[in-house]
C-alpha cells in the first residue's frame, strides 16, 4: 500500500494553525497511525538489541516513505518537503533510528541524484531506493574530518576510464545495510580542496568497497552506523554524480535540505517527549495530587509546549521557502539549531517528570534522552549551525548598508 502524496496545496484549502491542507492533515495522520500500530510497539526491542529494524523498513517502503521526495515518474511519491517533514516528525515520534533511514534515504541519497544525476542514474537508483529494494547512505565525514568536510583524505584517482576510490569514512548511517553509497573524495589535488571533490556513486558489492562494525552508540541504537572502507575500489566513470570536481558543493546543498529533515526528526522526539510527559504526570499521584496539579511542572510543560510550536513553525518555514524554489539554506540551520535543542530540552524534562521511572528502560523517556542527541551533532553540530546563521545574517547587514 502506498499512501499519496497530497495534492498541491490550494489557497483556500489551507486551514488550521499550520496552513495545512486537509490532505496533509490526513497524510500526518494516516502516517501517525502507521507508526502507532507497526513501529511504537517494535521500537524498543530494535533498540534494546541495537538491531536494525528491516521489516520495519520494508513495511516503510511499502507505504512510501522511502521514496516521498522522488517525483512520480521516478517511482516516488512526489510529495513536497513540507509533506515530507509532516511524515518525518510522525515517525521520529515513533523511532528516531526509524528516521534516520528514511531521512538518508530520501533527503541524502534521493534528492541530490534526482538534483544532480543523469536520466540513467535517475532510472537506475530512484525507482530502487524508493521501493526500499536497496537503500542509500551517504559518506562525507572521515575520522579527522567531520565539520571541517572538505579536508577530507579519501582520493579519486583517474585510471583509463575508470576512477579509484582509497580512503576510510567514518560514521556511516545506513552502513552495511545499505545498497548504494554516495561517496564524497578528492579529485584534484592542484586546487584548494573544496574546488577538487567528486562525488561517486558506488554499489554496495563493488569489489574494495567494505564496511566496518556496527559502532555501539548512545542513541538510535537501532540504525546502522559504520565505517566505509574504499581499497582500491574501482567504478566506472558513469559513477560520477554531477560534475568531477564539483562534488563538494552537492555534499553542501544536500545538506542544507537534511537539515530541515533532521530538524523534524528532533521535533517528533520533543513531541512524544510531551505527549509523555502530559499523559503520566496526569496520573502519577504525589502529596495527595497528581503532579499535574504542581505549577512548577506545569510551567515546565508550557515551555515544552512553546518551543515545540516555534521548532515546529521554524520548520515548516524552511520547507515551504524551499518548496517555492527560494534560498533557505539559513533558514533550514535556524530551524535545526532550534529544534535539535528543544528536543533536548523536552527529553530532559521528561526525564525528570517522570522521576526514578523516567532514568529506566521500562519507560519510553528514557529511549528519547538518549536519541535527542544526535540532532545536535549529526549534519552539522549546533556550532555550525551558528556558524551558517551567523555568516547569512553579517551577510545581509553588509549588504543592507
Ligand atoms: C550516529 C551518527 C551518524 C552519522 N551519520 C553520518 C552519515 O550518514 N554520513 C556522514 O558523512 N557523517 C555522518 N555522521 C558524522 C557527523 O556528521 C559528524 O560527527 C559531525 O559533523 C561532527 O563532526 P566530528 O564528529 O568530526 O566533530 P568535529 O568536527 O571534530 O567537532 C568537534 C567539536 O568541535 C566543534 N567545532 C568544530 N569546528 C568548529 C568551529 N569552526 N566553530 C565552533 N565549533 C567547532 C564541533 O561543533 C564539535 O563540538 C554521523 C555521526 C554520528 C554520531
Amino acid at each position: 500500500m502506498t499512501v499519496p502524496a497530497p495534492a498541491p496545496t490550494r489557497a483556500e484549502d489551507y486551514r488550521g494553525p499550520y496552513g495545512l491542507s486537509e490532505d496533509q492533515d490526513l497524510f500526518r495522520r494516516t502516517v501517525h497511525e502507521f507508526v502507532a500500530r507497526e513501529i511504537v510497539p517494535t521500537a524498543h526491542e530494535y533498540d534494546e538489541s541495537e538491531t536494525f529494524p528491516r521489516e520495519n523498513v520494508r513495511k516503510m517502503a511499502e507505504l512510501g516513505l522511502l521514496g516521498l521526495v522522488v517525483p512520480e515518474e521516478y517511482g516516488g511519491a512526489g510529495a513536497s518537503t513540507l509533506d515530507y517533514v509532516l511524515a518525518m516528525e510522525e515517525v521520529s515520534w515513533g523511532c528516531a533510528s526509524h528516521a534516520v533511514v528514511m531521512s538518508v534515504n530520501n533527503s541524502l541519497v534521493c534528492e541530490p541524484i534526482h538534483r544532480f544525476g543523469t536520466d540513467e542514474q535517475r532510472r537506475e537508483h530512484l525507482p530502487r531506493l524508493a521501493a526500499g529494494e536497496y537503500i542509500g547512505s551517504y559518506c562525507l565525514s572521515e575520522p579527522t574530518s567531520g565539520s571541517d568536510a572538505s579536508n577530507m583524505a579519501t582520493t579519486a584517482r583517474r585510471e583509463g576510464v575508470d576512477w579509484v576510490l582509497n580512503g576510510t569514512k567514518s560514521w556511516i548511517s545506513n552502513g552495511g545495510e545499505a545498497g548504494l553509497y554516495l561517496v564524497y573524495a578528492v579529485s584534484n589535488t592542484g586546487v584548494p580542496k573544496a574546488r577538487g571533490i567528486t562525488a561517486f556513486l558506488v554499489h554496495a558489492d563493488n569489489p574494495g568497497l567494505r564496511t566496518g562494525a556496527k559502532e555501539r552508540k548512545l542513541g538510535i541504537r537501532a540504525s546502522a552506523t559504520t565505517q566505509v572502507f574504499l581499497e582500491d575500489c574501482r567504478v566506472p566513470s558513469s559513477a560520477v554524480l554531477g560534475r568531477v570536481d564539483e562534488g563538494f558543493k552537492i555534499a553542501m546543498s544536500t545538506l542544507d535540505g537534511g537539515r530541515i529533515g533532521i530538524a523534524s526528526q528532533a521535533l517528533g522526539i520533543a513531541q512524544r517527549a510531551l505527549d509523555e510527559t502530559i499523559r503520566y504526570s496526569k496520573e502519577r499521584v504525589a502529596f495527595g495530587h497528581p503532579i499535574a496539579e504542581f505549577q512548577g511542572l506545569q510551567w515546565r510543560m508550557a515551555d515544552m509546549a512553546t518551543r515545540i510550536e516555534a521548532a515546529r513553525l521554524l520548520i515548516y518555514r524552511a520547507a515551504r521557502m524551499k518548496d517555492a524554489g527560494q534560498p533557505y539554506a539559513k533558514e533550514a540551520s535556524m530551524a535545526k539549531l532550534f529544534a535539535s535543542e528543544t528536543a533536548n530540552f523536552c527529553a530532559h524534562a521528561a526525564v525528570q517528570t517522570f522521576g526514578g521511572y523516567g532514568y529506566v528502560r521500562d519507560y519510553p523517556v528514557e529511549k528519547l534522552f538518549r536519541d535527542a542527541k544526535i540532532t545536535e551533532i549529526y549534519e552539522g553540530t549546533s556550532e555550525i549551525q551558528r556558524l551558517v546563521i551567523s555568516r547569512h545574517i553579517l551577510r545581509e547587514v553588509a549588504r543592507s548598508k
